[in-house]
C-alpha cells in the first residue's frame, strides 16, 4: 500500500450517473489484485475530510494506468467528477483483499448490481486472460444505472436485467439467473447492494455453489484503525466483527452473517 499523487489522464461521463476516470499510477498498477480498492482524497479543502473508497475497475501494469468507475452520490463523488485532465489525485492503495481465483481454469459467473459492476471488469479481464470461461450478469433498476454493460461481452457472455425493462431482461437479476447460469460453475463472484448479495447467497447456497462477495460498506480510514466498516462474520449465534477495509472487501459469502 502506498500514498501516491496520480495524474488524471482522462475523465469521461458515461451516463447521467457514472464517470470513468483514468489515472497514471505506475507503482500502484504493478501490484493490483482484482477487487482491491483505492482510497481517494476527493477535495482540496477539509470537507470532505475523509477519503472515499473506490474499487479498482481496471489497471495495466505495463502502461502504469488504473481506472475507477464511480457513481455520483454526494459531495466527495461530485468533487471527483469535476477533476480535470492533468490534475493530481491523492490516492492510497491498493487496499484490501480482493477476489480469490481458486483454480487455474474453470467456469465463473460474475454478478453485478448497479455500480457493483465496477470491480467485476478487472476480475472478468483477469479470468479471461487465465482462460476461464466467464459469464456476466449485470442488473440495475434502469439502464442509466448501468455503465459498461455493452462492453463486458469482450470478457464473456453477458446478460442484462433491468427492473423497468429499459434494457435486457425485465426483472431482477435473481429472476434472470436460473435462465442463464451454466449447470456446472466453479466460482460465483458478486458485487452490489447488500439485499442483492443476500439473495444471491440464498441461490448459490441452495445450488451448492461457492460465492465470493465484495461488500462496499461505508468506511472511513480504510486501514483497519477506526472500525467504522465492521461486518459480522462467522457463526450467527456468536459472530465476530471483521473489518471490511482490511479483512475484505471481498468475503466468502458463507462467512458473512446476513441479516434476516
Ligand atoms: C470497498 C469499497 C469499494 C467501492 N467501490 C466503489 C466504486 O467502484 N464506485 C463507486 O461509485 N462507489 C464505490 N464505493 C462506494 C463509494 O465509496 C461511495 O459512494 C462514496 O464514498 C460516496 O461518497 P460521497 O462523498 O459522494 O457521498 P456521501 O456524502 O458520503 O454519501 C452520499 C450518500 O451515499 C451513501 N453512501 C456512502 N457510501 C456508500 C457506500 N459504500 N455504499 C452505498 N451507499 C453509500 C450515503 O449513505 C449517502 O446516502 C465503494 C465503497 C467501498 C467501501
Amino acid at each position: 500500500m502506498q500514498r501516491t499523487f496520480a495524474k488524471v489522464l482522462n475523465i469521461e461521463q458515461l451516463t447521467s450517473h457514472y464517470f470513468l476516470i483514468t489515472l497514471m499510477a505506475p507503482q500502484l498498477a504493478r501490484t493490483v489484485q482484482p477487487g482491491q480498492f483505492l482510497h481517494v482524497r476527493t477535495g482540496e479543502q477539509l470537507d470532505p475530510l475523509l477519503r472515499r473508497p473506490f474499487s479498482i475497475h481496471d489497471w495495466h501494469s505495463g502502461e502504469g494506468t488504473m481506472q475507477l468507475l464511480f457513481q455520483v452520490k454526494g459531495k466527495g463523488t461530485q468533487l471527483l467528477s469535476r477533476k480535470q485532465k492533468g490534475e493530481q489525485l491523492d490516492v492510497l492503495g491498493p487496499l484490501g483483499n480482493g477476489f480469490a481465483i481458486t483454480k487455474k481454469k474453470g467456469k465463473a459467473l460474475l454478478i453485478g448490481g448497479g455500480i457493483g459492476e465496477a470491480p467485476l471488469w478487472g476480475l472478468a479481464r483477469t479470468l479471461k486472460e487465465a482462460h476461464w470461461e466467464v459469464t456476466i450478469v449485470l442488473g440495475a433498476a434502469k439502464q442509466t444505472l448501468l455503465a459498461r454493460h455493452n462492453d463486458f461481452s469482450q470478457w464473456g457472455e453477458t446478460y442484462i436485467a433491468t427492473e423497468d425493462g429499459s434494457v435486457g431482461f425485465k426483472g431482477r437479476v435473481t429472476n434472470l439467473l436460473p435462465l442463464v447460469a451454466a449447470e456446472h460453475l466453479d466460482q460465483v463472484y458478486a458485487c452490489g447492494p447488500k439485499p442483492l448479495l443476500a439473495a444471491l447467497y440464498t441461490w448459490t447456497n441452495s445450488n451448492n455453489l461457492p460465492l465470493q462477495v465484495s461488500l462496499d460498506e461505508v468506511m472511513a480510514c480504510g486501514m483497519g484503525v477506526c472500525l467504522g466498516c465492521v461486518q459480522p462474520v462467522g457463526r450467527k449465534e456468536a459472530p465476530v466483527l471483521a473489518k471490511v477495509c482490511t479483512d475484505g472487501p471481498v468475503f466468502s459469502a458463507e462467512e458473512v452473517v446476513w441479516d434476516d
